[in-house]
């Protein structure tokens, strides 16, 4: 199967992952080893394109992405892409997180097991020259009956939790994300003040994200004002700057804690004057957690089988830059997006851009947990027809933000009187003051409804070719623009006819909103304003239905 669409594999991926693209039926290219300046040239003519670690996909790489749309890398840190630039050029970045998960997790355990019994050591002791058979001081610890702190109950976290279970240990977690008291069915309870949870420790096992939120949990305070347990083994195979190096070579040597086996360091690789070289019960690896044969083809495997997935239906699997949206949405949900997309090109062409905020309201069982996404759609199509640059869900954010435009979302608890059911709601507050709204709904055939233009009330699927027509509410407007229409053979299709509240002058306003077979010329639209009591005429083009 052709599919026209073009990869660009920029670095080495395993030969798994290559067959899945190529039953894909999609085309690639491996091109291992380019320069940022060679990959600039070569980045316009591809639909997506896989790194590792190599690639350097700097700002200057993404300037002129040309057909670029998503970039997957196959591992887990992105720092060899420029992110911002990504985001602003509507480029979806993704990672295979999950890939290396196992591997991480028994990586942990290794490097656990190693410590508590100071396998390293005793290793080069006894192959060691002149080789030696001293039992006594590599006695260890045994980690059965031992508690164990898991720090981050993300899928690592988990994973390492569930076997430490099985060994036996005791298992508290901390998580300020994690809702719940206790995780893996009740058999790992979840401490809620971190200076409780450490004290209460044997090991301490870090699997959480770096950031400013980690950044240096194991700290010299807590490591010498008697928070920590001196027999403490301390394991990270999560990010370097999540402990304090220092403070723990120094609590090593003073024995604060009894041990200490890191994967990652704050700079890699570390110093050759790292405090933690010359230290007793230390353990060190460098960066081996998503090193094994199994890792490495799943993170290929995942990597290509993401970016089919997105190119061929639109599913974003591992986003780094999404925002958390979701397009492969179930079939109960789908509609609503596409109620959105509609509403927001509908009321795009009725108001008169120059917004200062696009809010969406969101009521029901199913709009208000993807409310993001909604957004986002309906976001787009308002901000498309006043865009140069190609606006689309993964930028419209950053593009709003640039523009001084505010995005609002908000979950009404009920809907609105009247309504039931999902209701989806689009207002644009624009410069001038004037604000315009259309709300809207899918009913169990799944197909968009709109309910409601400013105050007037109908019922009418959006699509095709469509009129907005305000006029006063006076006799002959209706038979006018039945009369306008047919004149020039454009044939009503579908039309509704809304009278709104009554203006504070006495008079009355209705809303015509009307499908035509035909797109209806600029001279017909023309003429149409020109009528006495037409206030205002728009034309708006939609897709068709879906079918
Ligand atoms: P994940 O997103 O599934 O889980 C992270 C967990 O940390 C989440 O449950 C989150 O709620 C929690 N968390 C966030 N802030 C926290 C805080 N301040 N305190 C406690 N918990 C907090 O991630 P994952 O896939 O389990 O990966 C965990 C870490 O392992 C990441 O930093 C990742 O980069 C690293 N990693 C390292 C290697 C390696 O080679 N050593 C390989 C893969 C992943």
């Amino acid at each position: 199967m052709a599919t026209g669409q073009r990869i660009l594999v920029a670095d080495k991926l395993a030969a798994e992952g290559l067959a899945a693209l190529k039953a894909s039926g999609m085309e690639y290219d491996e091109k291992i080893g380019l320069t940022p300046e060679q990959l600039a040239i070569e980045v316009p003519n591809y639909d997506a394109m896989i790194v590792r670690s190599n690639a350097k996909v700097t700002d200057k790489v993404l300037e002129n992405p040309g057909r670029m749309r998503v970039i997957a890398r196959a591992g887990v840190g992105v720092d060899n892409i420029h992110l911002p630039t990504a985001t602003a050029k509507g480029i979806l970045v993704l990672n295979t997180a999950a890939a290396s998960t196992l591997s991480t997790a028994e990586h942990a355990l290794a490097l656990m097991y190693a410590l508590a019994r100071k396998i390293p050591a005793a290793h080069v002791h006894v192959k060691g020259a002149p080789a030696k058979w001293e039992k006594t001081k590599y006695q260890g610890t045994q980690l059965a009956g031992k508690t164990l702190g898991v720090v981050g109950l993300g899928r690592i976290g988990q994973t390492v939790a569930a076997r430490a279970v099985a060994m036996e240990m005791k298992v508290l977690g901390y998580d300020p994300y994690f809702q719940s008291a206790t995780a893996l069915d009740g058999k790992v309870t979840v401490i809620k003040d971190f200076d409780e949870f450490l004290k209460q420790l044997d090991v301490i096992t870090f699997h959480v994200p770096g950031g400013a939120e980690t950044k240096h949990l194991i700290n010299r305070e807590r490591l010498f004002n008697g928070t920590v347990k001196p027999n403490l083994l301390i394991v990270n195979d999560s990010r370097g700057e999540v402990i304090d190096e220092y403070a723990i070579a120094d609590a090593l040597k003073e024995k604060k804690i009894a041990g200490a086996a890191l994967d990652v360091f704050a700079k890699e690789p570390p110093p050759q004057d790292h405090p933690l070289f010359g230290v007793e019960n230390v353990v060190l690896t460098p960066h081996l957690g998503a090193s094994t044969d199994e890792a490495q083809t799943a993170v290929s495997v995942d990597a290509c089988t993401a970016i089919i997935a997105y190119l061929t239906h639109g599913e974003i699997r591992g986003a780094v830059n999404a925002g958390g949206i979701k397009l492969d949405l179930p079939p109960d949900e789908a509609p609503l997006a596409d109620l959105a997309r509609r509403i927001g090109a509908l009321l795009s062409g009725y108001s008169e851009g120059g917004f200062k905020t696009i809010t969406l309201r969101a009521s029901g069982p199913r709009a208000p947990k993807i409310m993001n996404t909604l957004l986002r759609l309906a976001a787009v199509e308002l901000m498309k027809p006043h865009m140069a640059r190609g606006v689309n869900v993964i930028n419209v954010e950053h593009l709003a933000r640039e523009r001084g435009i505010e995005l609002v979302q908000i979950h009404e608890a009920q809907p609105p009187a009247g309504l039931v059911g999902d209701i989806v709601g689009v207002r644009v507050d624009q410069e001038d003051g004037k604000s315009h709204r259309i709300l809207g709904t899918a009913y169990a055939d799944r197909l968009p409804r709109v309910l409601r233009i400013d105050d007037f009330a109908m019922d009418m699927i959006p699509e095709g070719h469509m009129v907005v027509i305000v006029n006063k509410d006076m006799p002959g407007v209706i038979g006018t623009v039945g009369t306008t229409f047919g004149d020039a053979q454009v044939n009503i299709a579908d039309m509704v006819i809304s009278r709104a509240l009554q203006q504070a002058d006495g008079t009355a306003q209705a809303l015509m909103l009307i499908k035509t077979d035909q797109q209806p010329a600029d001279a017909v639209i023309n003429r149409l304003k020109a009528r006495p009591g037409i206030l205002l005429v728009k034309t708006v083009e939609l897709p068709p239905r879906a079918s």
